[in-house]
């Protein structure tokens, strides 16, 4: 173990006590970062002599080489006010995160002392220990006493660095033993190693020693993902090592080896929000307190009721008045449910020769058969050709379009398109003008218009759905991704009043047969409108359109020397093709692209690409900052491959 927190569940349990016994033990280095109630004048030898960085060099001698705090305040408070009264700086999680990172090049391992217990504010901003634990990911040793009032006090504290995902190495009760209390402890705590320390060093330490720590864990598991996972669109003979991934916050994904990555295909790109948010977190653990799931066929329950609502509203115009809400789980099956949808009502209307769906060239809807089927993408699903339902796709040209569905008159039974940007196809963008095309054009011939928002939609392109940019107004819509602003997978199917009227009768045949067990399951849900309340508070959509602004900024400044070909932006959204290639021949440059997301990692970027296609799309909460210096070593990773290629010739 590299480093390791100590906290108390309140003051004077001994915290202090414990780790100079834990220095003194040996193999242990001690840092205090924050320091309150020393007495004397600053600088003075009396002022530091107080500290508790004094005392543990006093006892444990110089095998401790204790770091000096960062910061020192004579009042023995919390720091916020401490620092208050001392008219100077609070410490703030990022500085103590940095002072740390610096200290842990330097030798270690660490014992690292907070001042107080896990909730104690650090600056007027109420940052707590916990949030410096959330950003360093150090597992806690939590001190207590072991006499009234513990078991109380030792429960919160354990629960709330459970709660917050971080790495407990155990309990230490310092004191005179308390049979009852330990006890007491095992049954409240189980699972969690507690250990009474009176005065054996050696066992302390040993105990210590015993906890297993996060490296052996990531080789633990990275060895049964070697020999017992089968990733998705992933040729495991040759494909490298995948990053061993061990947190996320805000835009970054932390890996194994401690780098942090700006999370630049957004996950696949269903993280809008950011990662981590507390926001869902609380609504996660509340709805899963108050109803986990239930089947949703004969029973329903809030969370899924004012979700419904709440997208309806978003959905605008076409849904309002009797639009509904089909729920599902990810993206394809959304648009399952939407070709269901659109044949179903054609057969109940009387017409069950329409049963044709028209797509566009480079389109993708997803894995599943239906979803695999209207797309027909020979570079995704050639394979499965033999076994797919008959669809007509369309060049992306209007005429062709026309053409296509003129041709088979009364046979079509709905246009799927994915609105303003073709996502896994490369990313291709086309105008509002032709999605409008494409909208009138069905239109006139009474054709349903099913948007594949499952990309786009909640806030991507720079609206809530894309149609709102274009001014379409769709008969059917998939959304998905960033439904729950990327925490848990749903999906949402959403539909015209008049598609709903088509299923209603006597007949319980001409309901829409369609259910997944964790249809509209409530902790997803509940994560959702958690999701929605930051999207509304804190404008994503027209944050992605600053986005967009920053990528044509970036575009000027940066296309033309590197020589990229099509690059473009919309929304959240930056994609380029890799200099000498053209759109459309997508495995062009095989070789280079291999090494585009390795160089990409040592710049700091999480980056996946699409064939030829390079994309840029972090997190729609990323702030202009990180999102400046993302774009600067996307320029770097780029000149990087090229130069690397220049270098090999001969
Ligand atoms: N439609 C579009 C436009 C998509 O981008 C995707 C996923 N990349 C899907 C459908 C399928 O979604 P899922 O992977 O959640 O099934």
């Amino acid at each position: 173990m590299k480093a390791l927190f100590v906290t108390g569940t309140g003051t004077d349990v001994g915290k202090t006590h414990v780790a100079a016994a834990l220095a003194q033990a040996g193999g242990w280095r001690y840092w205090k970062p924050v320091q309150t109630g020393v007495s004397g004048a600053a600088g003075t030898a009396d002022f530091l002599a107080s500290s508790d960085t004094a005392r543990v060099r006093a006892v444990a001698g110089a095998s401790a080489a204790p770091h000096e705090p960062a910061y020192l305040f004579p009042l023995a408070a919390a720091p916020d006010q401490a620092a208050a009264a001392a008219g100077l700086p609070a410490p703030t999680v990022h500085a103590l995160a940095a002072s740390f990172a610096a200290i842990g090049r330097n030798g270690g391992p660490w014992l690292v002392e907070g001042a107080g217990g896990l909730h104690v504010p650090l600056n007027e901003a109420a940052e707590t220990w916990l949030d410096f634990l959330r950003a360093t990911r150090l597992p806690a040793l939590v001190i207590a006493s072991p006499a009234l009032g513990t078991l109380n006090h030792t429960t919160l504290t354990v629960r709330a660095l459970q709660d917050a995902g971080i790495e407990l190495c155990g309990v230490v009760l310092s004191g005179p033993r308390h049979a009852a209390n330990e006890a007491s402890l095992a049954r409240l705590l189980p699972g969690v190693r507690v250990h009474a320390f009176e005065d054996d060093r050696a066992a302390l330490a040993a105990f210590v020693a015993a906890a297993p720590t996060p490296e052996d864990e990531v080789e633990t598991w990275l060895a049964l993902d070697r020999t017992a996972v089968w990733h998705p669109y992933t040729q495991h003979h040759t494909a490298p090592e995948p990053l061993a991934i061990v947190g996320a916050r805000g835009a970054f994904l932390e890996t194994a080896q401690g780098e942090h990555l700006l999370d630049a295909a957004s996950s696949w790109w269903v993280n809008t929000i950011g990662h981590g948010r507390p926001e869902i977190a609380a609504a996660i653990a509340r709805q899963q307190r108050r109803l986990d799931h239930v089947l949703f066929a004969g029973a329903t329950h809030a969370p899924a009721a004012y979700l419904a609502q709440r997208l309806l509203r978003l959905a605008g115009a076409p849904f309002e008045g009797g639009g509904r809400v089909f729920f599902s789980d990810n993206g394809s099956t959304a648009i399952e449910v939407a070709l269901k949808i659109a044949y179903q009502m054609h057969a109940q209307r009387g017409a069950p020769e329409r049963r044709l769906f028209v797509s566009f060239e480079g389109s993708y809807h997803g894995d599943t058969f239906g979803a695999m089927a209207v797309a027909r993408s020979k570079d995704f699903h050639g394979t499965f050709a033999p076994l797919l339902f008959d669809a007509l796709s369309a060049p992306l040209s209007l005429a062709a379009y026309a053409d296509l569905l003129d041709a088979h008159a009364g046979r079509v039974a709905g246009v799927v398109i994915e609105p303003l940007l073709q996502g896994a196809g490369g990313m291709r963008m086309h105008s509002p003008e032709f999605l409008r095309g494409v909208a009138a054009l069905a239109r006139e011939r009474d054709i349903p218009l099913i948007l594949d928002e499952v990309f786009t939609g909640l806030g991507r392109v720079g609206a809530a759905f894309a149609y709102q940019r274009a001014g379409v107004e769709p008969d059917l819509v998939c959304a998905a991704k960033g439904l729950t602003g990327g925490n848990l997978p749903l999906a949402v199917t959403l539909a015209r009043s008049e598609a709903f009227a088509a299923f209603l009768g006597e007949d319980k045949a001409k309901a829409l047969l369609h259910g997944h067990s964790y249809t509209a399951n409530p902790i997803a849900c509940a994560a959702a409108l958690a999701a929605l309340d930051i999207y509304e508070r804190e404008d994503l959509a027209g944050r992605a359109r600053t986005f967009e602004a920053t990528y044509h900024r970036w575009i000027a400044a940066e296309a033309p020397a590197l020589g990229l070909f099509a690059p473009r932006a919309l929304g959240g959204v930056l994609a380029f093709e890799w200099p000498g290639s053209g759109v459309g021949d997508y495995f062009h440059a095989a070789g280079t692209m291999e090494q585009v997301p390795r160089a990409a990692r040592r710049r700091g970027l999480f980056l996946r690409t699409l064939g030829n296609t390079v994309y840029f799309m972090p997190p729609l909460a990323t702030s202009d900052a990180e999102l400046t210096e993302g774009l600067a070593a996307l320029g770097a990773t780029i000149r990087d491959v090229l130069n690397s290629r220049a270098e090999d010739r001969p």
